[in-house]
């Protein structure tokens, strides 16, 4: 079969190559990938800047249907419609594996960056990995589930937006209105910031029906949310957030930055983060998609073949829209 697969560190190197089609070994499933997102570290990994062992197929944003099972797993899970974590293995041992949280773990080996990921056919994972998602939800836009899950971890593995709160969610990508949808089931009232450049994706905001916008005043907030990743994106956020307040950092910026980091102390914010997703932030992503508390459909700007993988990808990085979901069949 054919994979995006990075073939060599640094910028570039990506390809659409030959990759070895998987047999599900014991404990695994093999998913015939009906979509997989294409994520800013995606592009990272593209320019890079977010480490791979080389060659890899890239792509962790997957929904499928299993089409094969290994040694050990139930014939159930045959022909099931599933999205996956994306963890392809970790220690289990350690004090954060047995925490719940996999994704802090030093031997953590994750699809599309360690072993081969989802921009191919198929894909082989753990069948632990596996989560059906409900029959009516879109087979494509039910790759948001990953980011949804990274959201959860970081807004509701712990608390940080509590009913009434203020909340300002900077960046209004696919991660921005994700964490604007999980901020408002738990009954935060939130504005959406984005810049003038994000026209698109602001008019996706106020559809979603959050209040917006793109420069001028900003209002304080209980708890900013930073999905941007961008300097000024963050500096505004450390701005707007109210004494006493917390702040959230989800955006990756890729580099050093220069923010006003100071004002963490003069304010004595509570700042907080999450790194991807744990099995606790994927059963609350999958609780919040099967009560509709989120929708994920209106976030799917197009479906694209695997053969125009670099539209796709140049379309995200032009903030284009909003998610871009690559279908290999
Ligand atoms: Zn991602
Ligand atoms: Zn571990």
């Amino acid at each position: 079969m054919r994979g995006l697969t990075k073939i060599a560190p640094g910028p570039g190197n990506l390809e659409l190559t030959e990759r070895p089609d998987p047999d599900p070994a014991a404990g695994h499933v093999v998913l015939e990938v009906v979509g997989a997102g294409v994520c800013g570290t995606d592009l990272h990994i593209a320019d890079g800047e977010y480490a791979t062992v080389t060659p890899v197929t890239i792509g962790h944003e997957v929904s499928g249907v299993v089409s094969a099972t290994g040694q050990g797993v139930d014939a159930g899970w045959l022909g099931a419609r599933v999205v996956s974590e994306t963890y392809f293995s970790t220690c289990g041992r350690c004090d954060f594996c047995l925490a719940g949280r996999p994704n802090l773990c030093n031997e953590r080996r994750s699809i599309g960056t360690h072993v081969d990921g989802a921009f191919a056919p198929l894909l082989h994972v753990p069948v632990t990995n596996l989560h059906r998602i409900p029959d009516w939800h879109d087979g494509h836009a039910a790759v948001l589930a990953e980011p949804l899950a990274c959201v959860c971890n970081s807004l509701l593995d712990r608390t940080t937006v509590a009913p009434g709160d203020d909340v300002l969610v900077v960046g209004p990508g696919p991660i921005g209105l994700v964490a604007a949808q999980v901020a408002r089931s738990v009954r935060g009232r939130v504005h959406v910031r984005g810049t003038p450049h994000d026209t698109a994706r602001l008019a996706k905001a106020e559809e979603l029906g959050f209040e917006t916008s793109s420069g001028g005043a900003c209002p304080e907030a209980d708890v900013v949310v930073d999905c941007s990743g961008a300097a000024p994106g963050i500096a505004l956020g450390l701005e707007r957030a109210r004494r006493g307040g917390r702040y959230v950092q989800i955006g990756l910026a890729g580099k050093p930055v220069t923010i006003p980091f100071d004002l963490v102390c003069f304010k004595e914010l509570t700042v907080t983060s999450g790194f991807a997703s744990t099995p606790a932030s994927w059963r609350r992503a999958l609780g919040l998609i099967s009560e509709r508390k989120v929708a994920l459909e209106p976030l799917v700007s197009e479906v694209v073949p695997l053969e125009e993988w670099e539209r796709a990808f140049a379309a995200t990085r032009s903030a284009a829209g909003i998610k871009f979901v690559l279908d290999p069949r």
